[in-house]
């Protein structure tokens, strides 16, 4: 069976009591969305612990967006992943192309951080995506290639079934500017290819690609149509629960 996933990235929004406010309201919606659905939201840190305990006995589970690459120690403001793991969080979101761009993320230390994660059972929700000039430049698909290469790739194999990409072109994120369906499947099936290179036929076809980067209830019934996209990472429409709610119906 195909995976079928819609995950929020709350990003730096709510403080606690929206927080709770939005958590139940999707929960109180959750049910019309099929039950084969996964739906994983993603709240900043100061949610987690609240966000896990409310949704517990739903079909909902929880994402941070970032964890730390180092184990624990004087590393102040970090959040380390066994601390995460601990507040009932299954996911963790990283690479995410906010992380690159603004916190000097490289696919070094996102690398580090997705072994971090493995280590304490959580699943990185892994990001990749090429800023506007390198799609005009016509080199999407190297730095995406580069990307994977230098993480996910780099995986042992018992490792891959807990992971899942996230293909973001840059240019689309908060933007309003979706790639188009075939934009978006065509890197879809690109990554396929390398995964499946690697790792064979199995785990190739297997892995959950989710596409991200202005995935609204208007543009995702076409984006989940095809045939290599499992779902969405939703940033600004995962804020609001009867958009974030409508994209996870849209599943054919
Ligand atoms: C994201 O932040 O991962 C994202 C896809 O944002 P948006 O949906 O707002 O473009």
């Amino acid at each position: 069976m195909e995976p079928k996933i819609v995950a929020g990235n709350w990003k730096m929004n709510k403080n606690l009591q929206e927080g709770i406010e939005l958590t139940n309201d999707i929960i109180n919606k959750a049910n019309q969305v099929p039950d084969d659905v996964t739906i994983i939201i993603g709240p900043p840190y100061i949610h987690l612990e609240k966000a896990a305990s409310l949704t517990k006995d739903s079909k909902i589970k929880v994402a941070a967006q970032n964890c730390s690459s180092e184990e624990k120690g004087a590393f102040t403001g970090e959040v380390s992943a066994e601390m995460i793991k601990s507040t009932g969080a299954e996911y963790v979101i990283l690479g995410h192309s906010e992380r690159r761009a603004y916190f000097d993320e490289t696919d070094e230390l996102i690398y580090a951080k997705i072994i971090r994660a493995l280590k304490h059972n959580l699943k990185p929700i892994v990001c990749c995506g090429e800023k506007l000039n390198e799609r005009e430049n016509g080199n999407h698909f190297d730095v995406v290639k580069s990307q994977i290469q230098n993480t996910i790739l780099k995986l042992k194999e018992e490792d891959i079934n807990k992971i899942i990409i996230a293909y973001e072109p840059v240019w689309a994120i908060g933007t309003g500017k979706t790639a188009t369906n075939e934009q978006a499947e065509e890197m879809h099936e690109y990554i396929r290819k390398l995964i499946t290179e690697k790792f064979g036929k199995e785990i190739g076809s297997s892995l959950p690609i989710l596409y991200g980067g202005s995935c609204k209830p208007n543009n995702a019934a076409g984006l989940f149509s095809q045939p290599d996209i499992n779902g969405g990472l939703i940033g600004g429409a995962s804020l609001k629960s009867d958009d974030f709610v409508e994209i996870g119906k849209l599943f054919k």
